[in-house]
């Protein structure tokens, strides 16, 4: 027991050891085989064993999804793990102002370079997009009616409705319009002195198609501005560069809405930013001032390691011609999809030496999504693989739920999708090919 208790500590040792025995007693009771000593010993340093293993750790997201929000969407280029790192270990100048010796607000170290960014007078930053969203409308529309029309009271999953957002909020929900089609009549008629603002959603996780008519933003402003009422726009994702540059399809930035006249705009900092999760509100500068000084805020604001990864991927944006090298979200958008079907093929042998005789690996034609709400029904054209039973008939669900188990018990977690009788591996994501095949050898894949 001495080389456990010095490796995993004396309490954590007896623990675990009592819990043993007491197991052990209690199936002896039942008619188990008694347990000896070293067999006591070897069950409790496995069990020490396993659970040494960190509960979040890394994976392989071979889903085809990349901004995968159970997977940890967006991932940090060297330089933000790095200003992560820094402000951890050191004492930093968060909430200090190194000019004038006095106290500072944490909003500054991002603040400037998002006006910057996305021609904003003001910016402030909170835990993430629908944190933006509840501050935002809570500041500026409580007690007060929000105009929203019925093709956008969206859910987004994780159960982040727009309506009850709106209630939480405090605010009350007038909708207009149809699902399929909203016009400005429609916001006029709904204006009153008891209106707060106009509330524009972006469509993002699903799309409206066929007859249908939505209010362009600029006209929304306009008509919000006659009132003295402000909009403010919800992108989700938004991105801060034109993503066509890279053959992606187009996506709103704030930029655009800012120009098109919306007084707020509220977006994600681990979508299509690519950095960590955050809640980005840029706007005027009074009505960040209000959502500043909302006790909200305080209970919604980041902390110091999110601020320094922000800081550091905002910075990326200065030089958008070397983002795409440099943004790994980007990096792995803009991935062609021959250089993806070439690891595909560099991976098929090692996968059929290993599974040879009970499965069948194939290469195949896959469409990767962007992931998190982002571009709902653009695809994007990619490589992959796909592992099939080779007994057909009743035993072949299990069989394939028995692979994806035995891919997902690796030492790094290899996490693909079962679709139409295969596990498929959209292999876009993938980086570290030598990572993926030296643990090969771990795969128990025992029909
Ligand atoms: C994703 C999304 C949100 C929520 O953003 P989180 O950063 O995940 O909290 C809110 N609104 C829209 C339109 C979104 O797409």
């Amino acid at each position: 027991m001495q080389p456990l208790i010095a490796r995993f500590g004396r309490t954590h040792t007896v623990a675990t050891l009592r819990a043993v025995l007491d197991e052990a007693r209690a199936g002896w009771r039942n008619g188990a085989a008694g347990l000896g000593e070293d067999e006591a010993v070897a069950r409790c340093a496995q069990r020490l064993e396993e659970g040494e293993q960190p509960s979040l750790r890394p994976v392989f997201n071979l889903t085809g999804t990349v901004l995968h929000t159970n997977l940890g969407r967006a991932l940090f280029p060297a330089e933000a793990a790095q200003a992560v790192m820094d402000v951890l270990t050191q004492p930093c100048n968060l909430e200090f102002d190194l000019d004038n010796g006095k106290r500072g607000d944490r909003d500054t170290h991002v603040e400037e370079l998002l006006c910057e960014l996305t021609g904003a007078e003001a910016a402030t930053v909170v835990n993430n997009n629908a944190a933006a969203v509840l501050l935002a409308l809570n500041a500026l529309a409580a007690r007060k009616e929000v105009i929203v029309s019925r093709g956008e009271l969206v859910e987004i999953g994780g159960a982040f409705r727009v309506p009850d957002i709106m209630a939480r909020a405090g605010c009350r929900l007038v909708e207009v319009g149809t699902t399929n089609r909203t016009h400005l009549r429609d916001f006029e008629t709904a204006i009153s002195t008891k209106t707060g603002l106009l509330l524009k959603v972006h469509a993002s996780n699903y799309a409206i198609v066929g007859f249908t008519a939505a209010v362009a933003e600029n006209e929304l402003a306009e008509l919000s501005h006659s009132h003295g009422l402000p909009l403010m726009i919800d992108l989700g994702s938004g991105t801060l560069v034109d993503l066509a540059r890279w053959g992606l399809p187009a996506e709103p930035t704030p930029q655009q809405a800012l120009a098109a006249g919306a007084d707020i705009v509220t977006f994600s900092g681990d979508k299509l930013l690519g950095g960590p999760q955050a809640g980005i509100i840029v706007g005027r500068r009074e009505l960040i001032a209000k959502i500043k000084k909302n006790p909200l805020k305080r209970a919604l604001r980041l902390d110091k390691m999110t601020i320094a990864a922000l800081e550091a991927i905002l910075r990326l944006y200065r030089d958008p011609d070397r983002l795409a090298e440099r943004l790994p979200t980007l990096r792995l958008l803009t991935r062609p999809a021959d250089a993806i079907k070439e690891v595909a093929a560099r991976l098929s042998l090692p996968l059929q030496n290993k599974l040879s005789g009970h499965y069948s690996v194939e290469l195949c034609a896959c469409s990767s999504q962007i992931g998190s709400g982002s571009l709902p029904v653009e695809r994007l054209d990619s490589g992959g693989i796909a592992i099939r039973p080779t007994r057909q008939g009743r035993g072949e669900g299990t069989a394939l739920e028995k692979l994806s188990a035995a891919f997902r018990a690796l030492p790094v977690p290899v996490i693909g999708r079962i679709e139409e009788g295969a596990l498929i591996f959209d292999l876009r994501c993938l980086e570290d090919e030598a990572g993926f095949i030296h643990q090969l050898v771990s795969l128990n894949v025992a029909p």
